[in-house]
């Protein structure tokens, strides 16, 4: 394979398509080598075969406003691999969807999902909906119209969605009564479920949680054991930011950013337990922006900006793809940063992402760093198949337990003859490598 000819390939077959690109080259780039290492992969046009979704389905989503007047919008599944178990990963509706961001994301998706040890292949979906300003009413409807035309692809051993960026436990349970109705089952299908009707103690908390337990896994190996006197800038304020935040504050670290599409916070004196719980109420209960968060404690707020420039040891991009640029990187590793471990998928540029490996600092990529996610959703598939409900505790061990077996695949594969450990490279690899040699066990289909 020559990753060059492979690309330019695919830029011509899919034009555009610039988030799957990136993707899609990131890969490449990194696994280049071990892929040449077996010419059988080669003769199999693995690399094809991997790069390409197996299907996508789009479709047009009708519902009513709370006006009455008809609205459309698009909706899309990306079914992008199921060589080692059923098609899994989230659903987005966000204004800017489109579909080489859901290539990007189910491409992503199906070498996380590789990590996490779980039998799970990659998926994602979503809409151009845009649910900012919708009432309840509206959101209801929308996520009723879309499942009207979902569910026929999707089951439990088929292909199980979750949330994403504008999708949380509200949507997901809207989503999942239409589709117990529709399909006159109820198996679980959708993860991220409320705990009454089958969703899994941990699950809202996972991605976030499971960031840290990787970074604290990374810290580690440089003889840090906790996050007392660190200085952590975090971007986003939603599920995967908020839970974060938590998180580093149980672990004694000072989280002095948050922020949303209009704009960050920079709080001095650190957000602590109360005020985040304020974030939470703001965030899931009045919907409102994070400004509201300045007004009401007077600390600083950057309007359109990204919080990098602020001083910090450690960085948690928790908002969305390309949020964090090669002058940000350059920014973070010039005020002190030792490490940036990301919430989001695909926050770092290529550029930025060269600027972390140059500067050697501890940089975890998305794939591995927010796998948390997924795994107890796969936990949760699980729980639902056994018709049983696992502890709170149970449950975060066996995250604690998934997040360092990544985090161990990531140091076998990426660790340079340094000593560095090039996490990208090792995340790449172990996770091509069992899709790989699910698919040659299984023919060429
Ligand atoms: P939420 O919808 O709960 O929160 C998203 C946050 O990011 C909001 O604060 C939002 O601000 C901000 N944001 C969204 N788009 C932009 C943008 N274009 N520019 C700046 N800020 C933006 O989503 P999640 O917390 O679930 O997801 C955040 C990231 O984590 C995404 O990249 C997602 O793919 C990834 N992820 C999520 C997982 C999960 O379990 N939920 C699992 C693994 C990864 P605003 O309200 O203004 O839109």
């Amino acid at each position: 394979m020559k990753v060059e000819q492979v690309l330019d390939n695919l830029k011509r077959r899919f034009p555009n398509e610039v988030e799957y690109h990136q993707a899609v080259t990131e890969v490449l780039e990194s696994i280049e080598e071990v892929y040449n290492a077996h010419p059988e992969f080669e003769k199999q046009n693995l690399i094809e075969r991997i790069c390409i979704p197996d299907r996508i389905f789009s479709f047009r989503i009708t519902w009513v406003d709370d006006k009455g007047n008809v609205q459309t919008n698009m909706g899309y599944r990306v079914q992008h691999n199921n060589a080692i178990g059923p098609y899994k990963g989230g659903l987005r509706f966000h204004a800017s969807v489109n579909l080489s961001i859901l290539k990007f994301l189910a491409f992503e998706q199906t070498f996380k999902n590789s990590l996490t040890t779980l039998p799970m292949g990659g998926g994602k979906g979503g809409s151009d909906f845009n649910p900012k300003g919708k009432s309840n009413a509206e959101i209801m409807r929308f996520c009723q119209a879309f499942m009207i035309e979902l569910w026929r692809h999707i089951g439990p051993e088929t292909d199980v969605p979750a949330g994403d960026i504008g999708v949380g436990g509200r949507e997901v349970g809207y989503m999942y009564g239409m589709y117990k109705k529709l399909a006159r089952e109820n198996t679980g299908t959708l993860t991220g479920k409320s705990i009454e009707f089958g969703g899994s103690l941990i699950r809202p908390e996972a991605t976030g949680y499971g960031n840290i337990y990787f970074l604290m896994n990374m810290l580690k190996r440089k003889g840090i054991t906790d996050l007392k006197g660190q200085v952590v800038a975090i971007s986003g304020s939603g599920n995967v930011a908020t839970y974060t935040a938590e998180k580093v504050l149980e672990l004694g670290g000072k989280v002095i950013t948050l922020s949303d599409s209009n704009g960050y916070i920079y709080d001095a004196d650190g957000i602590d337990a109360e005020k985040l719980k304020y974030v939470f109420e703001l965030k899931n209960v009045y919907r409102g922006r994070i400004k509201e968060y300045a007004d009401k404690y007077g600390c600083k707020y950057v309007e359109g900006g990204r919080p990098w420039a602020e001083k910090c040891t450690i960085a948690l991009p928790s908002a969305t793809q390309n949020e964090l640029n090669g002058d940000d990187a350059a920014a973070l590793v010039k005020n002190g940063c030792m490490a940036v471990s990301e919430g989001a998928n695909m926050p770092s540029t290529p550029e930025a992402i060269e600027v972390f490996l140059k500067n050697k600092i501890l940089y975890a990529p998305g794939k591995a760093a927010n796998a948390g996610g997924v795994s107890v959703s796969g936990l949760e598939m699980t729980q639902n198949s056994i018709k049983l409900s696992w502890s709170k505790e149970e449950v975060d061990q066996k995250l604690k337990d998934i997040m360092a077996a990544i985090h161990e695949s990531c140091v076998k594969y990426g660790t340079e003859a340094d000593g560095y450990v090039n996490y990208v490279k090792g995340a790449n690899i172990a996770g091509f490598m069992k899709v790989a040699k699910a698919m040659m066990a299984q023919g060429v289909i």
